[in-house]
């Protein structure tokens, strides 16, 4: 290919000082298909970094959904008022560069996006390759930058003249090899004007060329869950994406990237809002291939209503499970026989746990009925059958659901469900940080000095902790500790016996609260409030106020002894 500045010293000025470095302006953005040569300005700005303007390097996905290059990120500054899960790529952030964001990213959300990454680097090389080729000396054109207000005949608000460029291969690889050299504004236009071809020979150029792109990277746009096109793609803190259905099923088993194995971070209850689709590989998708994009819509649509009818979910009422934590069942009536025999024959072994609503208390728009609206998807791990027919059944509570509707199925309850997630891990910092950077921040204050001292203080437990406003870390010290003193004093409920079956305390803050629901001998109505809870402060605070109260009873007790 040939390439000649024509006219225009300045034409080698680096792109970065014409862009607002600090905020990218939004892509003008379509949705729709895109024409090889008609759009092809458009194409390439799906390959530029709204930041450098060029062809974007080591892409990395943003959680709003943005992409920009590694090494356009802005600084990251210490996140303050954050102590979970405070890991150190976590506790490190930045203000996101994209006007329609602005939010506070932790480092830790903000991996290389691996597909991306893969396809961009494929187009680089596929026109690398072209570039060299015979075709490619053919289609000479000149491109001339020109921001919007320009082409709509307004006079350019910037005074720098316009950037100019003679190059062949057709507007495609042109305008890409502007981007490369860095004469092309991510925000702005190309007006091309053709030298020596005619315009269809330009335009059989891009449209080859557009079709070599995209069987390039076809298979790179594939979900590794489904093996099938991307359905609303989502982008996880790993950098691995995946369509958003599919991430749904994932996390009903695992919380684990299935690709690179490392946590994931985001809520599974997703909804695009509180985790928004990767929007370049949307771009790249409904621009580029609407017709194999609709019929992979089509053909999910089609799954789904083949799936069950909607009320999908078997039901026992019975008792008050959690997530995580293990319930050990006697089956014996014959309906609920039916029920276990057919989670276990279906192969999926589910079946979801709710409580007994004696008093009928009103379920929301359920009404008065006999459960309480909020129960636990248990796994069946283990099944002891006895020759009767009856049946010991070891489960672990997987997730939580709220019940949208129900009926009954050969005498057991069904129901459509809705699971019921944590909201994201940085709504849960932005909470933290909403409720406790106002109080004072008392750092030698320390639960025990009120609670664990002896009662001959002559004086009741001061009512000065803070739950409010205590971090999040803060409150877990606090609840281990009532766990250890609780332990030193061989508290009944902590028997070895809790311990062989509900495991060691946990000293995650997510995890707490299940643990010491199944051990804790208080109300089934008071620890069924945990399940409705969306956030793990929340949860916290709950378990630290029932300590609270706990404490502050055995005080009483004790001083009428002492009194007496
Ligand atoms: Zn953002
Ligand atoms: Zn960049
Ligand atoms: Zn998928
Ligand atoms: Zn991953």
């Amino acid at each position: 290919m040939s390439s000649l500045p024509l006219n225009n010293p300045s034409a080698l000025r680096s792109s970065i000082s014409k862009s607002p470095s600090t905020s990218p302006i939004e892509a003008p953005s379509s949705n729709g298909p895109l024409d090889a040569s008609k759009d092809a300005r458009q194409i390439v700005r799906l390959a530029q970094c709204p930041q450098c303007s060029y062809p974007l390097r080591e892409p990395v996905t943003l959680p709003c959904g943005n992409s920009l290059c590694k090494k356009c990120l802005p600084e990251s500054h210490l996140r303050p008022n954050i102590s979970y899960p405070a890991t150190a790529n976590r506790l490190q952030g930045f203000r996101c560069p994209f006007t329609s964001c602005r939010q506070d990213h932790a480092v830790g959300d903000c991996s290389v996006d691996v597909t991306l990454n893969k396809v961009l680097g494929i187009v680089k090389e596929e026109l690398d390759g072209y570039k060299n080729s015979a075709e490619a000396s053919e289609g000479l054109l000149q491109l001339q930058e020109r921001d919007r207000w320009a082409i709509a005949g307004v006079a350019s608000l910037r005074d720098e003249e316009t950037r100019t460029r003679v190059l062949s291969g057709g507007r495609l690889c042109a305008a890409y090899a502007m981007a490369e050299m860095g004469e092309l504004a991510y925000d702005f236009e190309v007006i091309f004007t053709p030298i020596s071809s005619t315009t269809g020979d330009i335009e059989s150029l891009d449209g080859s060329l557009l079709e070599t792109l995209k069987d390039a990277t076809r298979a790179e746009l594939d979900c590794q869950v489904c093996y099938s096109l991307f359905l609303d793609p989502l982008t996880t803190a790993c950098g691995h994406t995946f369509c958003r259905n599919c991430i749904h099923r994932i996390l009903d088993h695992s919380d684990l990237c299935p690709i690179c194995r490392r946590t994931l971070t985001i809520p599974p209850t997703i909804s695009a809002k509180q985790a928004p689709s990767n929007q370049l590989i949307v771009k790249l998708l409904s621009g580029l291939c609407p017709e194999a994009l609709a019929a992979r819509a089509e053909a999910a649509k089609i799954e789904e209503s083949n799936g069950v009818g909607e009320l999908d979910t078997p039901l026992f009422v019975c008792t008050l499970s959690f997530p995580t934590m293990p319930t050990f069942l006697h089956i014996f009536e014959p309906r609920y026989r039916l029920m276990i025999r057919r989670a276990i024959e279906s192969g999926n072994r589910k079946f979801g746990m709710i409580l007994h609503n004696p008093t009928r208390e009103v379920q929301g728009e359920l009404g008065a009925v006999g459960f309480y609206s909020y129960g636990v998807m248990l796994h069946i791990v283990n099944m002891h059958l006895m020759p009767d027919g009856r049946s010991l059944i070891e489960t672990i509570g997987v997730s939580r659901f709220r019940i949208l509707k129900h009926g009954v199925l050969d005498g057991y309850m069904v129901g459509k469900v809705e699971r019921v997630d944590d909201i994201s891990i940085a709504e849960e910092e932005a909470l933290e940080v909403s409720e406790t950077s106002d109080a004072f921040s008392d750092r030698h204050f320390s639960a025990q000095d009120h609670f664990g001292a002896p009662p001959h203080h002559g004086q009741p437990p001061s009512p000065v902790l803070q739950l409010d406003t205590m971090s999040t870390q803060d409150l877990m010290e606090f609840c281990a500790a009532f766990i250890t003193r609780m332990r030193e004093q061989s508290a009944p409920w902590l028997h070895s016996r809790v311990y062989a079956a509900y495991g060691e305390c946990p000293n995650d803050p997510a995890l707490f609260p299940w643990w010491f629901a199944s051990v804790l001998p208080t109300s089934e109505t008071e620890k069924y409030k945990l399940l409705a809870m969306t956030s793990v402060l929340e949860r916290l605070k709950m378990c630290a106020g029932w300590i609270a109260q706990l404490e502050s009873r055995r005080w009483y007790d004790n001083f009428l002894c002492y009194a007496y």
